[in-house]
């Protein structure tokens, strides 16, 4: 199984931490511009002091050169099919809406799944989406870029708690792979002030925004 990780922060670098552990995953790829910043040291501790000034795609490579692949590219419309090209499943920790847009458009053509993720100050959002279910759209409708977490901060623990939440959704997603109607539906809500988890629903989606 090849699966791909759109950014290596708070959210993805956790993420492919986890991911490593499963033996199914043959590939990860994973691919962030960014550079490892001494501030990203406390709540990140796979990245070290000396690491700072490294690409964070290129430094959690090293954790598995024979099953990561890294990219030191941000994901956009131009570069998707060679990044991810024929993943069997994406997820977004891009902090990013082009960058989302981009891994739906690929979702719609390729056919397969990805689980949106973000956190922004005290909130965090994932949901599973897929061709056969729902879709970003169906999410949010039509998208417009609202701040991003390294403007407006977030709360360091939520950026686990929504990669948490993103890998409980991989794993109903893996437990039912050959059943849709059993796939996660609706959007989960992380609220970090208030320590809990709050699921919006959709009422029998099936998304017609690809076809
Ligand atoms: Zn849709």
């Amino acid at each position: 199984m090849k699966v791909a990780v759109v950014g290596c922060g708070a959210i993805g670098s956790p993420l492919i931490m986890q991911l490593l552990e499963d033996p199914a995953i043959s590939e990860l790829r994973v691919m962030d511009p960014d550079i490892i910043d001494l501030s990203n040291l406390p709540r990140q501790p796979w990245f070290e002091e000396q690491d700072v000034g490294r690409y964070k795609a290129d430094r959690l490579q090293d954790y598995s050169p024979e099953r990561i692949t890294a990219y030191a590219h941000r994901l956009t419309p131009r570069n998707s099919a060679a990044l991810l090209g024929n993943a069997d499943a994406v997820f977004d920790a891009s902090d990013n809406w082009e960058a989302r847009r981009t891994i739906q458009r690929w979702s719609f053509i390729s056919g397969r799944p990805w689980i949106f993720a973000s956190a922004l100050r005290t909130e965090g959002m994932a949901a599973f989406l897929s061709p056969e279910t729902q879709c970003l759209y169906c999410l949010f409708g039509s998208l417009q870029q609202g701040p991003r977490c390294f403007e407006a901060g977030v709360l360091g623990p939520l950026t686990l708690a929504v990669a948490g939440q993103s890998l409980l959704l991989w794993q109903e997603y893996r437990e039912n792979m050959g059943d849709p109607a059993r796939w996660p539906q609706g959007l989960f809500l992380v609220d970090g002030a208030r320590q809990t988890v709050r699921k919006i629903g959709m009422k029998a989606v099936r998304c017609a925004h690809g076809s």
